[in-house]
């Protein structure tokens, strides 16, 4: 996941000093799509209406020499939710970075509704996404502002209404600030299960056709677990969801289970007929059902 979030707190951080040099918000997007034009390909795709359909066809990938993906194929319908699983450093993060663009692949097919992402702008393909990332980007600003990030359009009201569904309402509601109560660029002040409920809010506003999700791995208190899980849920509904899964509940509920060992999909399939195949997810999940955060 480190290696990921990277380009995204470059974003971030890039994010940040243009706030403070210029105002407006919506000025930054601007510059960021001229940007674009410049690092993609010209006579790019805007990919204006999507439904949500992902596909990766014989996808093969290496950040130097070396083959990181090998040969991966999957299918995700709209709508369906698609975890991945496997040991650290089998490559799930790299499979949700280039599906994002952050790296483009050596051989093989990346498609969004049929399409050829790299015929996309990096842009064009991005709104389509939400990300909620274990080390959630939050910059320094109101919370409000940060909820606001994921539709910078919106109102006041619909910040307070995303922030509900991902129930992240009643804990800003006990800052005497409220939404308008400063979060510094490092995120000091509020807990980490805090910090997640504030990045589905964002995502909920988003409201994307396609969710990217790394699920965080360290433990938090069960109440704040809870409300996680049911926020996440209602993000997760009825959207194309591509999750990188530590959760037993998120694993158990999706469509489609991906186990991955060194950039090879090894198993596929949902988790009763994984389990029934007995292999290496079945192991898996007996080692490290005690370990997985089940709720
Ligand atoms: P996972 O998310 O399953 O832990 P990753 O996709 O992060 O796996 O990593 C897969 C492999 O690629 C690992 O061997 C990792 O060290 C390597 N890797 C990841 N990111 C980079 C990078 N930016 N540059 C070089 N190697 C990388």
């Amino acid at each position: 996941a480190r290696q990921f979030t990277r380009p995204l707190n470059d974003l971030a951080n890039q994010f940040n000093v243009l706030l403070s040099a210029i105002a407006g918000a919506e000025r930054v997007f601007a510059i960021m799509d001229e940007e674009d034009e410049f690092s993609d390909k010209h006579g790019l795709d805007r990919l204006d209406h999507v439904k949500g359909e992902v596909a990766f066809t014989n996808v093969t990938f290496g950040y130097e020499d070396e083959t990181t993906i090998a040969d991966v194929s999957f299918r995700a319908k709209p709508g369906q939710t698609l975890a991945f699983v496997g040991p650290t450093g089998a490559g799930k993060t790299t499979i949700i970075s280039l599906l994002s663009r952050f790296y483009d692949p050596t051989s093989g097919v990346i498609t969004v509704d049929g399409k050829d992402i790299t015929s996309v702008r990096k842009e064009g393909l991005r709104r389509h996404m939400a990300f909620v990332l274990q080390d959630s980007f939050l910059f320094e600003g109101t919370i409000r502002e940060n909820i606001r990030y994921g539709k910078l359009s919106a109102t006041d009201e619909e910040v307070e209404e995303a922030a509900k569904l991902a129930n992240a309402h009643s804990f800003i509601s006990h800052f005497a600030k409220g939404y308008d109560t400063l979060i510094d660029s490092d995120g000091g002040g509020i807990s980490q299960g805090q910090k997640q409920l504030l990045s589905i809010a964002r995502a909920l506003l988003a409201d994307p056709d396609i969710l990217i999700l790394d699920e965080a791995t360290s433990s938090i208190d069960t109440i704040t677990e809870v409300k996680i899980q049911q926020a996440l849920r209602r993000l997760m509904k009825d959207r194309t969801s591509i999750v990188i899964a530590h959760r037993l509940n998120t694993i158990r509920e999706a469509d489609q289970i991906l186990v991955l060992d060194k950039g090879s999909i090894i198993e596929r399939g949902n988790h009763d007929e994984l389990l029934e195949a007995d292999g290496f997810y079945a192991d898996l999940y007996e080692s490290q059902k005690k370990k997985l955060l089940a709720t």
